[in-house]
């Protein structure tokens, strides 16, 4: 279908003035890949060159920039644009063109081991030892080590296999795009009197996306448009946000536990640990009581022993709950429990990615935007006075980013209640079902809810100091 001249409907980002440039123009892409892989590299080497906490420049680009701020912000709305430019899937796709090309073996091939490494190696490790990943050396061999893993695996193995099994920000990106508004497709005309299939042929990944509408997924596509390039049929479409979750598909058991461990290991652990953690009842928290039991036995060290359990204690409620819920859900709607699970378990996909707008931007403005503007004037040495913040934390108006946490409760309220309706079942049964099925919505609602009476009733604590923030997500003891 090269040379074939597309109409395209009006809701094809390609056939918008800035966007379809873009979405569409190699050249463009090309440079921003460049320019990222630039900064990339730039970023490692300052790690090793200025391995004090004076290099802020490294932490900022890593931690502020490029994960949390870039991958929350674009993954909520546009999709997986942040693996279209990842350095390491810029650099893969040639590796592994030009590399060995096996099969990955089936030990390797289980998407576990991204989310797992993203669980036990970052957020375990993060709440534990608070600040660690923000050493400049340490974030420098952290990801000096991820790319040199990623390119042997890339130049081995066939189809980007490291994006799809073993990168940590690939499960949290595959599962996640499907909250945004953007799908990427074809016209479906075309493609039915199509016989050169240039579109897959050209995939790195090897999918075929003129499948993805009909199977209601969009599989590994990391939207790198190599395959618009290849032919015009493609299409990448504005669409209502979250829409194949309404929905059926065969569901990806690794997404929904995504959604949960994501929500369980962040919005969660941060609500106990950072949200609760400095109202004056702190230490009456169970993890606070867990830790201080336990430091008569054992000596921590420097491990922050509360911000441990608070993460355990976190990941044990949460998983209770959603099991606990779907089964009475299942017995409800007299359906197999796995089945009960992975169907419904896809509502709890905006409680992260939505919610967690509301930190992200709250931060943006009262301390983000202005250390990553002095972090970069730091690392390119640039004439320029320091940049202040965008905000204090005193002014009113960024109390409107709270909602983001309550317009995540409703979007995860509605497609459980468009997902229940895929059972077949009586109405009775299904608002039974959407109740217990809900356990996760409705316990992310009451902890954000309790945290705001906590701290209006009993006010802050004065012993913050301990729960020092973590890493990216350092501000979050100023969340109101
Ligand atoms: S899956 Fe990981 S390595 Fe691959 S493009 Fe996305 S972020 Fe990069
Ligand atoms: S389907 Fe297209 S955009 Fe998606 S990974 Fe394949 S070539 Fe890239």
């Amino acid at each position: 279908m090269i040379g074939h001249k597309q109409n395209r409907d009006k809701n094809d980002i390609f056939n918008m003035p800035i966007l379809g440039f873009m979405f569409k123009n190699q050249k463009f892409i090309m440079a921003v890949r460049i320019i990222v892989l630039s900064l990339f590299a730039y970023g490692v080497y300052l790690g090793f060159a200025i391995p004090e906490k004076e290099n802020t420049f490294t932490a900022e680009l890593f931690w502020g920039l490029f994960w949390s701020l870039f991958m929350v912000v674009t993954l909520s709305t546009f999709g997986r644009i942040f693996c279209g430019i990842c350095p390491h899937g810029f650099v893969g796709k040639y590796l592994t063109k030009y590399g060995l090309q096996k099969e990955m073996p089936t030990w390797l091939k289980n998407p576990w081991w991204g989310l797992g490494l993203i669980l036990i190696g970052w957020w375990a490790v993060t709440y534990s030892f608070p600040g660690f990943y923000r050493i400049p050396l340490v974030t420098a061999l952290l990801f000096l080590s991820i790319t040199v893993v990623a390119f042997v695996l890339y130049y081995v193995y066939k189809d980007m296999s490291y994006c799809k099994y073993v990168c940590p920000i690939g499960s949290v990106t595959k599962a996640y795009q499907r909250v945004s508004f953007t799908w990427l497709g074809s016209y479906k005309e075309d493609c039915s009197s199509c016989k050169t299939f240039d579109c897959a042929t050209a995939c790195p990944y090897n999918l075929k996306p003129f499948t993805f509408t009909h199977k209601n997924s969009m599989e590994d596509c990391s939207l790198c448009m190599e395959c618009s390039s290849a032919c015009d049929a493609i299409r990448f479409s504005i669409v209502k946000p979250s829409q194949s979750l309404y929905q059926k598909f065969k569901f990806d058991k690794i997404e929904v536990w995504t959604y949960i461990l994501i929500t369980a290991a962040i919005s969660i652990t941060m609500s106990f640990h950072h949200g609760l953690g400095r109202s004056a009842v702190a230490e009456a928290m169970p993890w606070s009581q867990t830790a201080g039991y336990f430091k008569n036995f054992v000596n921590f060290g420097s491990l922050d022993a509360i911000g441990l359990f608070a993460f355990i204690y976190a990941l044990v409620t949460t998983i209770a709950l959603v099991y606990a819920g779907m089964f009475v859900a299942s017995k409800v709607l007299k359906a197999e429990f796995g089945k009960t699970f992975y169907t419904l378990g896809y509502a709890f996909a905006p409680l992260f990615i939505i919610g967690g707008l509301s930190h992200l931007l709250h931060s943006f403005f009262t301390h983000d935007y202005a250390e990553i503007a002095n972090g970069f004037i730091y690392g390119f040495d640039l004439d320029a006075q320091e940049v202040k913040n965008l905000a204090s934390r005193k002014e009113g108006w960024l109390k409107v980013f709270e909602t983001f946490k309550y317009i995540a409760v409703i979007w995860a309220f509605i497609i459980m209640v468009k997902r229940i309706n895929l059972f077949e079942a009586g109405k009775k049964a299904k608002t039974v079902a959407f109740f217990f099925a809900s356990s996760l919505i409705i316990f992310y609602l009451f902890i954000n809810l309790y945290r705001v009476y906590v701290v209006k009733t009993y006010g802050q604590g004065s012993h913050a100091s301990h729960l020092r923030p973590v890493e990216n997500h350092k501000h979050d003891c100023h969340q109101k």
